[in-house]
């Protein structure tokens, strides 16, 4: 049996909602590095935080688990700007060029291309890169 990273986390508890959610639905998964995290924040950098660790046969159901939960708790969150519960998400995603451009964006980002998350604000056009 295989697993694949959906996600990464550099926090603890939001990693362990995530995991808890996605188990509550029947999805095998688990967090990898969790524990070297835990001890030593410093090296969490270097590992690219915590894995969340899908089974291959159940990715695309985990994935949409995962968006849809994103999605509903966005639309909660009011704007920092304007106050407004107009928030969206955009994704966009960077494909490094050539192997070592992958291996790079490996080491850095603990995957192939740059995913790049960040919020709009339909009402007074902000972005913002964290809305928690
Ligand atoms: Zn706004």
């Amino acid at each position: 049996m295989s697993f694949t990273p959906i996600r990464g986390y550099d926090n603890y508890i939001f990693a362990n909602m995530q995991l808890g959610m996605l188990q509550e639905q029947g999805i095998n998964c688990h967090l990898k590095d969790e524990m070297t995290v835990t001890i030593d924040p410093l090296l969490s950098p270097a590992l690219g935080g915590m894995k969340l660790m899908v089974n291959n046969s159940q990715l695309e159901r985990a994935e949409q688990i995962l968006e849809d939960a994103e999605n509903e708790w966005v639309k909660t969150v009011p704007c920092p700007e304007c106050g407004q519960t107009q928030l969206q998400k955009i994704v966009e995603t960077t494909e490094f060029p050539g192997f070592w451009g992958k291996v790079k964006s490996l080491l850095i980002n603990g995957q192939e291309n740059r995913v790049n998350k960040y919020y709009s604000c339909l009402n007074c056009k902000k972005t913002f890169n964290e809305i928690m």
